[in-house]
Parts: structure tokens; C-alpha cells; sequence
């Protein structure tokens, strides 16, 4: 599945945001050879991607109006969106 695949899909202004989040976090990997995304199993970066998600919606950031709210439904789908990312491209296996 190519990466904007996942923005026709069902939710998937809100899984941007979560994708988002993930890559400044650190849980999630961009390859900055072909731009794919891995998941690079950084369970301990979840705790700095779940700060950025509170401090976001405290501050009212435009970045998360699209969930309307629930702080909850994105605190979800940064460890949903993952499971999509269980690739590691051929650039990092080279490397
Ligand atoms: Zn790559």
C-alpha cells in the first residue's frame, strides 16, 4: 500500500494526524532515501508522542480541530496506524 493510499481511506484525515505525531515522536521512522515508513518498535517514545497529543489539544492546535475533541480517539490510533508500517524498506536493509 503506497503512502497516500492511506488518505482515501475511511478516517484517514485523522490517521494523517496520527502518522504525524508518530514520526515526531520517533515511533515511527521516514526514510529520508525513499520517504517510506517504518515502525521501528519504539514502544519508548509512546509516552512523548502521547505529551505531544495532550499538549496539542490544550493549546486548541489547528493541527488536531479535525478530531473535534476527542483527544481520546487520536491517543487510540497512534498505536492503531503502526500496524500498518511493519515494512522496512530495502534503503535501511542496505544500510
Ligand atoms: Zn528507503
Amino acid at each position: 500500500m503506497g503512502f497516500f493510499d492511506l488518505f482515501r481511506r475511511p478516517g484517514a484525515a485523522r490517521d494523517a494526524v496520527a502518522i504525524e505525531i508518530d514520526l515526531a515522536a520517533g515511533l515511527l521512522d521516514e526514510c529520508p532515501i525513499c520517504r517510506g515508513i517504518s515502525d521501528g518498535q519504539r514502544d519508548d517514545r509512546l509516552p512523548a508522542a502521547e505529551l505531544m497529543v495532550h499538549q496539542r489539544f490544550d493549546r486548541n492546535d489547528p493541527s488536531v480541530a479535525v478530531f473535534a475533541g476527542d483527544r481520546d480517539d487520536l491517543l487510540r490510533r497512534l498505536r492503531a496506524v503502526r500496524d500498518r508500517f511493519d515494512y522496512r524498506c530495502a534503503c535501511q536493509d542496505a544500510g
